[in-house]
Order: structure tokens, then C-alpha cells, then sequence
């Protein structure tokens, strides 16, 4: 009687609850969830307050005040934690000298990035970005007090505790932790970051951007402290007119890359977070609003933009003031950091799933037409123990149904027809790691050429 009760029961689960659970529940990810501590990004978005403003030409020399000092106190972060893992994190200071329309006059951009190299496959990176620089009302005003504590000191703080925490272990791919600048006068961290990847010759397997993470409290007046937003392209940036003729023929609108580690970061939310979803919104941002993973798309690379469930309009890019009894401006008392901690928390398991997880397929390529089976195939992934080939239903935003292909790189699926759903293959490690899964085609896959580097100045 009581497995037939826990069998119709199962029957009736909704689809989405099946997203990507069929990998091994890994108690690394659990540890690392639980090592994530508000007092620290507290600390750490109370230190980038103090310094008044962060503005990309505020002043460089001071050590108080200003995106100079701001940025040698993100390296001396970095360093203090490297110092505590034996010198695990490399620090890098990618720059460039820029102007353009928020930029009047030459200006020095400087990232400040660390690099975790891994373990059997350093060439394949995970990167995690926030942006340092603030603003207020008026882009070009780099004198007045801009705090930026939730835009984006917030996504700084979850940047480092990202560092601290994952820093204690070893992963097979390289960890990337990203403090961007030049963000509010043209996105220039990203485009940065973006050359300094390829110059590297790495493989960027994802970025997740946060921006804009320390929230609860909307502007309507909602509180919501159990959602934060994916944002991820349904179609890649760097699509060629002959990709996208098939595409549109075919499918794979909703399938890139980018969209598809959104899938995979949704999943990681709903194995190992509690009372915390993904919303998966698919948009490569908010409508008419930009950042930094933008310019890593125009590079080629999977990237997705994390932001809070609910924004609140009066304390971003505002002068700090009070009119009619209401506060304006983005402080500290707007952070709620019980909610900051979750986002952390879904980033930092993301990281590690992904970090310990082999390389997604390459070269996947489907056939069925006219026929009642479908085949997938694709390339032996190295350090990969098995793959598993993953379905939906072409109006799923999740991947609902799975087989496992054991090691070999091909499978069909006997009397499943492929006009009526999506298909996609995930590799998995020995020990029950999962890589996000990937779209067969170009329209899917994770490794896209991207445009050109722009020319140096
Ligand atoms: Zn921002």
C-alpha cells in the first residue's frame, strides 16, 4: 500500500523539481554553503562605503577616499586571503586607458582580479564579477558621495566571500574572481576582462555577474527574500546570419550557452539552498539596462547577470537626499545581508559544482529526421567518466527527462522522435560531478568564436 501511495505521489511532482538532479549529491556543496558569513561582506561593503565615492575618475592617489584606493584595498583583500591558503590566488591588475562618452578625458580603468588555478583542467575558468565603481544622479559627478553599497559593493562582497570560501579547496578548473571597474561609464571592467580571457587563451565556461545582489525590499513595497534573478541570451550575441537562419529554422532560441548554465545555476538552487529559487528570466539583462556579462558575450563566453528578485529605484544612481520625508540614495541601511548571504551561497555552490564537474560536450550534433529514434553524438570529454542525454518538451524552461550514455560519446533514444522535443548531453566525473548540458549545434554550444579584439586604444 505504501509504495503504491509514493509512487502515484512521485507521478504528480511537477516537472521542474526533476531539474538536473540525476548527478551525485555532493557534500562539498552543502560545506562550502554553510561556510558563507554575512559579518565578512558586512565588513566588506562598510570598508568600500568609507572610501565616499568609488566613481571610475574620482581621484587615484588618496588612500581614503576614491576608486584608487578603493581598488589597492581590494588587492590587499585578495592577498590576505591568498596569504591564508598558501599563496593559492594570483593577483592580476588588468588596465587600460580609455575615453568615450561618459569618459571625457583619458582615464586609467583598472580590474583587480585573482586567479585560483585548477587542479587537472587550468585552462578551462569559472569566472565570478562584480563592479566596483558607484555613481549618483549624475554619471559625470566623480566628487559628491556615491556609496554603491547594494550597486555594487554588494556584488564586490560576494565576490571575496567567494574567495574566501572556495579558496580552502582544490578544484580541477581554474576559479576567477572578478572586481571590475568602469562599469556605470560604459561597461569597460567587462570589455577589459573579456581581452585580458582571451589573451590568456582560456576557455570561459561561465560568468556569473553579480550586480545589484543585497536587496529585499522593492520599490512597490514588496519584500521578497526568496528569489533572485538569472538573467541569460536566448540567442548568442556572436551568431553568425547562417547560425541563425538554421536556428530559426530548427530551434534553439531558448538554448544558448548562457541560458543553459542559467538552467544549471536553478538547479544548484534547488538542491542546495533553502527557501532561496532562481527566477530565470530570459533576457540577456533587464529591459534596457546593461552590464558587464554583456561584453563577455560579445567575446563569445557563456555569462549570465545576477540581480535581486526585487530593485529599489530610489537608492540606485541617486544623489544622497531626503524629499518629502523620503530617503534617496544607495546606502548600507539598504542591504539586507541575510539575503546578500543566500546569493553568495547560490554563487559559491555554482562555482564548485561547476569547478569540480568535467568540461561540457563539444561537437554535439543530433539526427532523427524521418525516422523514429533520435541519436545524439559528441566529442570524448577529458577527465569525464560518463555523459548523460537530457530532454524537454519543446515549451519546458527546464531539462525534464534523462538517460545515461555510460562512457560511450553517442546514444539513441529508441522511439523518442525529435520534432517534439529539445535535446541536449551533460558530462559527468567519476565521482557524480555534472557539467551544465549543452545544446547540440552552434546555436548551444559552449565554446563560440567570438568578435574580434577591439584594437589596443
Ligand atoms: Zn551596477
Amino acid at each position: 500500500m505504501r509504495s503504491i501511495a509514493l509512487a502515484a505521489l512521485l507521478a504528480t511532482l511537477p516537472a521542474v523539481a526533476a531539474a538536473q538532479t540525476a548527478s551525485v549529491e555532493q557534500p562539498l556543496l552543502h560545506e562550502v554553503v554553510d561556510q558563507v558569513e554575512a559579518d565578512r561582506m558586512r565588513a566588506d561593503i562598510t570598508a568600500l562605503v568609507g572610501f565616499g565615492t568609488r566613481h571610475t575618475m574620482s581621484e587615484t592617489q588618496s588612500e581614503t577616499r576614491g576608486i584608487g584606493a578603493a581598488r589597492r584595498w581590494t588587492e590587499r583583500e585578495f592577498r590576505r586571503i591568498s596569504a591564508e591558503c598558501g599563496g593559492c590566488l594570483e593577483i592580476a591588475l588588468p588596465a587600460d586607458t580609455v575615453t568615450g562618452p561618459r569618459i571625457p578625458t583619458p582615464t586609467e580603468i583598472v580590474n583587480v582580479v585573482a586567479i585560483q588555478r585548477g587542479t587537472t583542467d587550468p585552462n578551462r575558468v569559472v569566472v565570478i564579477s562584480g563592479h566596483i565603481d558607484s555613481r549618483v544622479s549624475d554619471v559625470m559627478n566623480f566628487t559628491d558621495d556615491a556609496p554603491g553599497a547594494n550597486d555594487d559593493a554588494s556584488g564586490v562582497a560576494a565576490v571575496l566571500e567567494a574567495a574566501r570560501v572556495l579558496s580552502k579547496h582544490r578544484f580541477d578548473a581554474t576559479l576567477v574572481y572578478a572586481v571590475l571597474s568602469g562599469e556605470e561609464q560604459g561597461l569597460f571592467g567587462g570589455r577589459i576582462l573579456a581581452d585580458y580571457a582571451r589573451a590568456q587563451g582560456w576557455v570561459v565556461e561561465a560568468n556569473l555577474n553579480n550586480d545589484i545582489v543585497g536587496n529585499s525590499e522593492g520599490s512597490s513595497g514588496v519584500r521578497d527574500t526568496t528569489r533572485v534573478r538569472v538573467f541569460s541570451e536566448g540567442t548568442k550575441t556572436v551568431e553568425t546570419e547562417e547560425q541563425e537562419a538554421r536556428r530559426r529554422y530548427n530551434g534553439g532560441e531558448v538554448d544558448s550557452s548562457s541560458r543553459n548554465l542559467a538552467r544549471y545555476i536553478d538547479g544548484i538552487a534547488d538542491r542546495y539552498l533553502a527557501n532561496f529559487d532562481v527566477d530565470m528570466i530570459y533576457r540577456t539583462d533587464r529591459f534596457g539596462r546593461g552590464g558587464d556579462q554583456v561584453e563577455m558575450l560579445r567575446a563569445g563566453f557563456p555569462a549570465v547577470r545576477i540581480s535581486e528578485g526585487a530593485e529599489h529605484y530610489d537608492r540606485q544612481h541617486q544623489d544622497l537626499r531626503t524629499e518629502n520625508g523620503r530617503a534617496y540614495g544607495d546606502t548600507i541601511e539598504g542591504i539586507d545581508f541575510d539575503y546578500l548571504t543566500q546569493v553568495a551561497r547560490l554563487n559559491i555552490a555554482t562555482m564548485a559544482s561547476l569547478g569540480n564537474a568535467p568540461m561540457v560536450p563539444a561537437d554535439v550534433a543530433i539526427e532523427g529526421a524521418v525516422r523514429p529514434d533520435t541519436t545524439l553524438r559528441w566529442s570524448a570529454v577529458p577527465g569525464a567518466a560518463g555523459y548523460r542525454v537530457w530532454w524537454r518538451s519543446t515549451t519546458s524552461p527546464q531539462w525534464t527527462y534523462s538517460r545515461s550514455a555510460g562512457a560511450a560519446t553517442s546514444l539513441v533514444l529508441e522511439g523518442i522522435p525529435i520534432d517534439d522535443y529539445f535535446f541536449g548531453v551533460s558530462a559527468i566525473s567519476e565521482d557524480g560531478y555534472e557539467s551544465p548540458v549543452v545544446f547540440p549545434g552552434p546555436a548551444g554550444a559552449f565554446v563560440s568564436v567570438g568578435d574580434p579584439a577591439p584594437a589596443a586604444n
